[in-house]
């Protein structure tokens, strides 16, 4: 039986660095929302997904689109995009980590969505997971975050139904890097599993990803543009190799710092977001 959950409205992860990461979930038709107060001076922004689109979708009561993804868009700052290649912080890992957000792993799409479940008992009591079935009776693949966009980092190995769940600290989807974790983060096979689960990109021809340089608020590097075609590179090759028949848009811009935001607020309704912590190592 599936136990539903509510979402809070605010989730903002505090950090000792200056360096976040903000995932927006937007869709176009979320009326009754509750918007986050956030101070812009106190926090600092470096890449946010958003514009989550769908081919044969609708938006449901709860806000969430079905369909299958098509497009999204990512703002990368300027701080973000000039760290140098060895900076813990990661930003070949971020932005493999954002365009996973947008082929999927996000909990605006209903097929991600349908897949999450409370725990009503046992050692995992209260956590949501992400079952490989929309049913619950499936293979629990990973403890989420409340949120619902993230995989929850912590050891979970052995718990939930199929005892697949593993230690997750180190998968893509966390929140952010961990004090010592192998950088730039890797495409886990649990991050990859999730989204097969969910849209079939593997068993489906692999998903085509078109890179569109947005240059309206600035214009990128020759090793930015580089090292944004190299997570494209990383996230088609999780899938196979493309046929062609899923063909997804990935729009990058950089924005203004204080911009963000603004645009945010102004592309239609917010229902989820969250700052994705980038390292928590003094
Ligand atoms: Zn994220």
């Amino acid at each position: 039986m599936k136990t539903f959950w509510s979402w809070t409205g605010n989730h903002v992860l505090r950090d000792r660095r200056a360096s976040r990461v903000l995932c927006l979930v937007l869709v176009a038709a979320a009326a009754a929302l509750v918007q986050p107060s956030l101070s812009a001076a106190e926090e600092i922004v470096l890449a946010a997904t958003f514009n989550y689109t769908t081919v044969n979708g609708s938006v449901n009561a709860d806000g969430n689109i079905s369909g299958k993804p098509i497009a999204a868009t990512t703002f990368f700052d300027r701080d973000f995009l000039d760290l140098p290649t060895n900076d813990p912080d990661d930003p070949l890992g971020t932005a493999r980590h954002e365009l996973f957000h947008g082929i999927g792993f996000a909990r605006a799409y209903n097929s991600f969505f349908s897949h999450l479940f409370q725990k009503p008992s046992g050692p995992l009591t209260g956590e949501i997971v992400f079952n490989e079935l929309t049913n619950g009776l499936g293979n629990d693949l990973a403890v989420i975050t409340p949120v619902g966009t993230h995989i929850a980092p912590g050891d979970f190995t052995g718990l939930g139904i199929g005892g697949l769940l593993q230690n997750q600290n180190y998968f893509l989807m966390t929140p952010g890097p961990i004090p010592n974790a192998p950088v730039p983060y890797a495409i886990d096979a649990v991050d990859r599993s999730i989204l097969n689960a969910a849209f079939n990109w593997a068993g489906t021809g692999g998903i085509k990803i078109n890179v569109v340089f947005d240059t309206t608020f600035g214009g990128f590097t020759a090793a930015e543009m580089a090292r944004i075609n190299l997570a494209r590179d990383n996230v088609q090759a999780a899938f196979g190799n493309p046929t062609g028949d899923n063909v997804f848009t990935w729009t990058v811009q950089v924005p203004e710092p204080s911009g963000i935001l603004l645009a945010g607020f102004g592309l239609g309704g917010m229902i989820s977001w969250h700052w994705r912590r980038r390292q928590l190592a003094a």
